[in-house]
């Protein structure tokens, strides 16, 4: 198993390098979540002790057993291997008093109800939880997020919550056997983010972008995603 992963990492760090390069980018402004969804616990906890540190997980339903065995795993706190969870499905309104607090990011604000009961618990628990807005930039009736257009207004709107601070965009593109065909989403989300800074400039904490996963990531960071998010090309699919 390690050596798989071991190779999987090598591979994925040295396309990373390149797509910084080719795009002169400074490979420590890529950030890598592992998104352990398709895969154990025993993969996960692996997964951690080769050094991945940012974990995403999708439904709080399915990660839970996952999240309280590592939160408790004591080996793992001693090797400074403690995981920082990052929610990058979409979130319901009821789960947020599960997920907050426990995830530290949040990749999917995408409606005001939702901004207001994760400030809500946040304030509770007094922390102030780092959020991207979720944008769909591809206009597919299947995926989630806020249209471009109300983004400006949606942004301003934020300013009530004084726990919640949006710190970037996130999207998903559309699955294409080309991953070039990807890059008009990945460049409109940059240019949303660099639309934002000059027209709310009191929002001036959105500078990041969550965009690129297994199938586009390459193309992704060379149009600037900071965090990538990716699954089965790095800790794999496993069958249930
Ligand atoms: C599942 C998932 C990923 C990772 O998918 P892969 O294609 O396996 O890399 C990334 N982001 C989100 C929001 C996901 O749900």
């Amino acid at each position: 198993m390690s050596s798989i992963l071991e190779n999987r990492m090598l591979q994925v760090e040295e396309r990373i390098k390149r797509a910084c390069e080719r795009s002169g980018r400074s490979r420590e402004d890529v950030q890598i979540i592992a998104v352990t969804k398709y895969v154990s616990l025993d993969t996960t906890i692996d997964a951690l002790e080769h050094g991945l540190r940012h974990l995403g997980e999708n439904r709080w339903q399915d990660a839970q057993a996952k999240w309280e065995a590592i939160s408790s795993n004591e080996q793992l706190a001693a090797e400074g291997g403690q995981p920082v969870w990052h929610f990058i499905g979409s979130l319901q309104t009821n789960k947020v008093k599960d997920v907050i607090g426990k995830f530290t990011y949040i990749h999917s604000l995408d409606r005001l109800s939702l901004a207001q009961a994760i400030d809500k618990r946040a304030s509770q628990l007094g922390i102030i939880v780092p959020c991207f807005i979720q944008v769909n930039v591809s206009g597919e009736d299947s995926k989630h997020g806020i249209e471009p257009k109300q983004l400006f207004s949606f942004v301003v709107q934020l300013q009530q919550f004084k726990s919640l601070q949006p710190i970037g965009l996130m999207t998903m593109a559309p699955y294409e056997a080309e991953p070039e065909q990807t890059r008009f989403v990945f460049r409109a989300l940059r240019g949303l983010r660099d639309e934002l800074q000059q027209r709310t400039p009191e929002v001036q904490s959105i500078t990041q972008l969550s965009m690129g996963m297994s199938n586009d990531f390459e193309v992704a960071i060379e149009e600037g995603a900071t965090w990538i998010r990716l699954g089965t090309t790095l800790v794999g699919k496993e069958e249930e």
